[in-house]
């Protein structure tokens, strides 16, 4: 696809791009959506247009996901970083500690929220080793009296991604999703609990969707004030206290649009292949560009990597920028740059940033 008149190809993490189809049809409906002579963001939410967008929004991701109505659908704010303490608040306690898995930023957030609260344990780490892998099976010390165990499974700032699904003799399994979810098919079923902040792969910034078992949210504590427990939201549809319409109205729009592209099995492809070109450019180029992520960790969504000094990485920053690729600074905690390539950016995005690479190492090596 060519890239639109006055648009970039948008590497940022996040708040991130999203499909040019799926921001055109919301522009066309947002004077008047659905006939009813007003946007959707000016529309009750206890209204008729509006429960339908939130119905099927729920209903797509679940079909997409592959899951039956033994789960739930939940919309939450406060994003991602809310959910680090609402998890350990529902569902841990002394005697039953929420698990962690470290493997980079986030995962490190929800522990330290787990923590704050007295309830958190760590059951692997890659910390030590500089996050340059995600642990695997044989490095996790799962407790069976653990109420979970939490693994981020695509880890956003440092480009490592789980390529496994950690087995856990029976304790819940919890994965912080936010960068990777809907990229790909994965056995959903296996998790008990995985939740998005949707500004990464699945639309604008302030909503998160947890996809939970509905067993397990019953569980929510009963003595936490009403808008920490998941089961208000269970019970009440999210629609306890005003949601955040316009964000589930464009995740709606997204789910809507993965399904005609193929489903998650047709991202799967795309995303690979977009994976494979910046990878090949790192791989081919003779160590000019050092990748962050051990090869068997490594992201489809966040791709990470150092040039030979920092100079050079500014002055790959600004080229960069100068040629439509916006976005591809790295965090500051790993130095370097980040390309994320989410559902949304064609292969064309991905394709002419490796070209732009080959080119820098070229004339500056
Ligand atoms: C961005 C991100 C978060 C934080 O999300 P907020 O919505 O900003 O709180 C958490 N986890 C992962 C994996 C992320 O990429």
């Amino acid at each position: 696809m060519k890239l639109e008149a006055n648009r970039v190809y948008n590497f940022n993490p996040g708040p991130a791009t999203l499909p040019i189809e799926v921001l055109k049809e919301a522009q066309s409906e947002f004077l008047n959506f659905n006939k009813n002579g007003m946007s959707i963001v000016e529309i009750s939410h206890r209204s008729k247009p509006y429960e339908e967008v939130h119905a099927q929004t729920k209903s797509d991701v679940l079909e997409l996901m592959q899951l039956g109505d033994d789960y739930e659908v939940l919309f939450i704010q406060g994003g991602a970083s809310l959910q680090f303490a609402m998890i350990p608040m529902n569902f841990a306690s002394a005697e039953h500690k929420g698990s962690y898995v470290l493997s980079g930023t986030f995962s490190s957030n929800a522990y330290k929220e787990a923590n704050i609260l007295g309830v958190g344990e760590i059951a692997a780490s890659s910390k030590e080793t500089g996050f340059h892998h995600v642990p695997n099976q044989s490095e996790l010390k799962i407790n069976p009296d653990a109420a979970y165990l939490h693994v981020c499974y695509n880890n956003t700032i440092y480009g490592t991604e789980f390529h496994y699904i950690p087995g856990t003799n029976g304790v819940p399994l919890f994965a912080d999703m936010s960068s990777d979810m809907l990229s790909r098919p994965i056995d959903f079923k296996k998790f008990d609990f995985i939740y998005a902040g949707v500004q990464k792969n699945l639309g604008p910034a302030g909503v998160v969707l947890v996809v939970a078992k509905k067993s397990l949210i019953e569980k929510s504590r009963d003595t936490l004030p009403t808008m920490l427990r998941y089961d208000t939201f269970y019970k009440k549809d999210s629609l306890y206290n005003t949601p955040p319409e316009f964000c589930i109205y464009m995740v709606g729009k997204v789910a809507k649009w993965i399904k005609s592209q193929g489903g998650l099995s047709a991202m799967a492809e795309r995303n690979a292949k977009k994976a494979k070109l910046l990878y090949d450019a790192i791989d081919n180029s003779n160590g000019f560009y050092r990748g962050h992520a051990d090869k068997d960790s490594r992201s489809f969504m966040n791709v990470t990597f150092r040039l030979p000094n920092e100079e050079l990485e500014k002055k790959f920053v600004a080229e960069a920028a100068a040629n439509n690729l916006c976005g591809v600074k790295g965090h500051r905690s790993v130095g370097g740059m980040r390309a994320s390539i989410y559902n949304a950016m064609p292969i064309e995005g991905a394709a002419t940033l490796a070209e732009f690479m080959e080119q820098f190492k070229n004339h500056n090596s």
